[in-house]
């Protein structure tokens, strides 16, 4: 890399995923430009070891809030962005769509709109270096029955739920920006992740939480719904790579090849936990486990067909899920101290669901 460093704006790097891409960026030596509203789901304890970091900044911010990501863009000469910011968590949105609409789409829209200004005045070089990241899901391709094939790039839209509605006119928003006014935009769309840092109203964290604490397992249906698994690392390091050398214009899948039902994976968590730490005097934590009411417009299947970031950019999934689930439990039980707090926030009044 040369002498100055490429400066990157994340947005959301105080999230799930973003906090990953925060630290596998400093990692590598980027200049970091974290800006995150800091809902819920924001946390600055998931980037502390940045802090210390002098390459480190950042700044709380609103993705919705034009004038002040543009002069973000401006005052920190940014060099590239990777759009996470987003409401994640599919419950919610079936619950509460407008923050979902107002974030997802406002949100993303505004962003762009930043971006396209400031890539405007960017002359020569750096102008022809920018891009526009757009971290997207594999939700946006909606229900895929059993028997098919992995989703493709070409794989048209069909999302189910609010929130993969949301994110779906996010990426035609983006890719609409690339079109239209020429922006630098690169995609991708990953399946589910885990690892640490995970909120904890999500499928994998939850599991491990209430099951620790002896508590019901809450699975949807009949837990057959089918779901692509990425750990946090092997994403970062994806999304690395499609910031760096994605084909402007193109969209990448990332995926896992890790197809498990959320049984499977409940059971898994159930299996590692009673080695780790046997219940005394009762038997298996799979005992545990409480079947729900479907979700509405629950999708049967996800599945990611990763060929083409694997053949074009040499990324694959390194590791399998089951490797990848013991060292994310491991890591739960190692760092109560930041789960702890926002366990404790459900009494007061934040909803945890079972979103995978
Ligand atoms: P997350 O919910 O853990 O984090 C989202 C972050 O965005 C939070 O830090 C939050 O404070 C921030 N944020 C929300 N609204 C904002 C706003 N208006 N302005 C600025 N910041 C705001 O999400 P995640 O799971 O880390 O997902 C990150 C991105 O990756 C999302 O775009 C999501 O759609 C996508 N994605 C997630 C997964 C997954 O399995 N988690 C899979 C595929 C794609």
């Amino acid at each position: 890399m040369s002498e100055t460093k490429l400066t990157v704006m994340v947005t959301g790097g105080a999230g799930f995923i973003g906090s990953a891409v925060c630290r596998h960026l400093i990692r590598n030596g980027y200049r970091v430009v974290n800006v995150d509203k800091l809902t819920y789901a924001g946390n600055l304890d998931s980037v502390r070891d940045c802090n210390v970091n002098p390459n480190y900044r950042f700044y709380k911010g609103d993705i919705c809030d034009r004038n002040g990501m543009l002069d973000i863009l401006r005052t920190e000469r940014v060099g590239r962005v990777m759009h996470l910011a987003a409401e994640t968590h599919v419950d919610r949105s079936i619950d509460g769509p407008a923050v979902f609409l107002q974030t997802n789409v406002v949100g993303t829209f505004s962003l762009l709109d930043a971006a396209l200004a400031y890539w405007r005045e960017l002359g020569g070089a750096n102008q022809a270096s920018f891009r526009f990241h757009h971290v997207s899901t594999d939700e946006v391709y909606g229900d895929l029955p059993f028997e098919s094939g992995a989703f493709t790039e070409a794989s048209p839209y069909a999302p189910s739920s609010p929130y993969s509605a949301s994110k779906a006119a996010s990426d035609h928003l983006a890719r609409a920006w690339h079109q239209t006014y020429g922006l630098p935009v690169v995609i991708s769309n990953s399946s589910n992740s885990y690892g640490p840092y995970q909120f904890p109203d999500k499928l994998i964290p939850l599991i491990i939480l209430n099951a620790l604490e002896e508590q019901a397992l809450p699975v949807y249906g009949n837990g057959a719904n089918v779901r692509d698994w990425l750990c946090v690392e092997d994403h970062a390091q994806a999304l690395e790579l499609v910031l760096m050398r994605g084909q402007i214009g193109e969209s990448y899948n990332i995926g896992g090849r890790a197809e498990r039902s959320n049984l499977a994976v409940v059971r898994t968590i159930c299996d590692i936990l009673d080695e780790k730490r046997p219940r005394q005097g009762l038997g298996s934590r799979r005992d545990l486990i409480s079947f729900v009411a479907d979700r509405p417009g629950h999708d049967r299947r996800y599945a990611i067909d990763p060929c083409k970031i694997e053949r074009e950019l040499g990324w694959s999934a390194s590791g399998t899920f089951e490797s990848g689930i013991r060292e994310t439990i491991a890591w739960y039980l190692a760092n109560e101290w930041w789960w702890g707090p926002l366990r404790c926030e459900r009494h007061a009044g934040v909803r945890l669901g079972i979103s995978e």
